[in-house]
């Protein structure tokens, strides 16, 4: 199943709790606009090429629309409507005064020059400037895009509006970004992992954790959840799993990342298992934090942890859900668990915005608060419902849209 078939899965389960009418629920789901433009770049070799770039903008009653710049070949008008409706409902279930949206550019960026997509990256924006801003939409990186392309970004749009680096988030630091912006969806899985463990009553000793991905954000899981004393048994990447019954030595495993281009590959203080086997572990906790659909309903039953948390974007196929939540398996939904890096930029908005640049412990403190008041809603939301944390997030994240467009009225 496609993810965004995922998503208007878990809203239309949601939408029948809450017992919202169709109209409500189409209101609901279009978009508020979508535009597609042309860019038209002359390439290192003096031709010129044409490429197609999309900015969805899903949602805007509860403030400015927020969400990334996606550069994949396979970009195009449905995902990115998808993903511009996924960012309504995460910004939502964590509170944060924003609506959704989402944009991309159907381009293979490793085979570009640095050169032509600077080109490509400043004609996009010369295309949409005027439907974005710091109020009204917040363009951030995305799979394929990074600080250098949101560099260029904010560069263009000021070229037209002046002086406004709170018109896109994930800059370098030295143009307005947020310290801890690097760190930030790791870390954020790794507070709600501590909050979900502490509220299920295990202790981080005596806990087991295997974790898949050892990217941006599985290694600064892993360090975090290492610092908190949890025993990470199993790593892997895509050379494969890495697994010590005793516990892997994280911070070895992090240099050792650091030294080779960020992969495990070469680790010798391990043993080697492959992907399917780390999946399948007899662990406390497991993180897919790698790519989406790991687990489907042909492995699920085969999936020991009792708690998982999703820190990539759909690892866990509605099917499979389905089958884990009737083996009882506990599972924290990726909208709210890698919210961390939405929280960090909704930071670093407010500091530009402010002309105030916060330290990096309260960048982190902060960071905690939203995450642990937005965990402890979605807990005795499923509590008081009977229901699983991912339906009972994605009730909250719908009311809370559905009340502000109910109030704003239609006018
Ligand atoms: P990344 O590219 O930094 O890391 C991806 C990791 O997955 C790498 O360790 C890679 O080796 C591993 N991998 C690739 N193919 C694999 C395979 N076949 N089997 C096992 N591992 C494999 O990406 P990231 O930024 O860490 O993102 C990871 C996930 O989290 C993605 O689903 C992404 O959409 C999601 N996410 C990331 C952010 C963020 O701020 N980076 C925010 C929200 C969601």
């Amino acid at each position: 199943m496609k993810p965004y078939e995922a998503t208007r899965l878990y809203f239309e389960r949601a939408a029948d709790r809450l017992e919202l009418d169709e109209s409500m629920r189409k209101l609901l789901l279009t978009p508020k606009r979508e535009v597609q433009v042309q860019i038209p770049v002359e390439m290192d070799s003096g031709k010129i090429e044409t490429f197609v770039g999309f900015r969805v903008q899903h949602d805007a009653s509860r403030g400015p629309m927020k969400g990334g710049l996606r550069y994949h070949h396979e970009v195009d008008l449905d995902e990115v409507r998808a993903l511009a409706t996924l960012m309504t409902w995460k910004t939502a279930v964590v509170d944060l005064p924003y609506g959704g949206a989402k944009g991309g550019i159907a381009i293979d960026p490793r085979k570009l020059s640095v050169k032509e997509l600077e080109h490509i990256t400043r004609k996009f924006v010369d295309q949409i400037h005027d439907i974005i801003g710091p109020d009204k939409d917040i363009p951030a990186p995305d799979v394929g895009t990074s600080s250098r392309e949101m560099a260029w970004f904010r560069n263009q749009y000021e070229k037209y509006h002046g002086f406004s680096p709170a018109c896109v988030t994930g800059k370098p630091v030295e143009h307005y970004g947020a310290e801890g912006r690097e760190e930030a969806t790791g870390r954020g899985v790794g507070i709600l992992a501590y909050k979900l463990l502490g509220n299920l009553g295990r202790k981080p000793k005596e806990t087991t954790v295997a974790l898949q991905g050892f990217g941006n954000v599985g290694s600064h899981a892993a360090k975090y959840l290492h610092e908190s004393e949890y025993k990470i048994v199993a790593v892997g990447d895509q050379s494969g799993g890495y697994y010590r019954k005793e516990g892997l030595d994280i911070p070895k495993l992090l240099h050792h990342a650091l030294q080779n281009q960020g992969l495990l590959a070469g680790f010798q203080d391990a043993d080697r298992i492959s992907n399917e086997q780390l999946l399948e572990l007899e662990v406390n906790l497991l993180i897919p934090a790698a790519l989406g659909g790991v687990i489907t309903k042909r492995n699920a039953a085969r999936i020991k942890a009792p708690i998982i948390i999703e820190a990539a974007n759909g690892p866990i196929d509605p099917d499979a859900d389905d089958i884990l939540a009737e083996q009882g398996t506990k599972v924290l939904p990726d909208i709210l668990a890698n919210a961390g890096g939405v929280t960090i930029s909704y930071f670093e908005w407010v500091q530009n915005l402010q002309y105030y640049k916060w330290p990096l412990n309260r960048v982190r403190q902060e960071l905690e608060s939203v995450l642990s008041r937005a965990f402890q809603r979605v807990w005795d939301e499923a509590k008081e419902h009977r229901t699983s944390l991912r339906t009972a997030a994605y009730m909250i994240a719908i009311g809370r849209v559905h009340r502000a467009a109910k109030l704003a009225g239609v006018g």
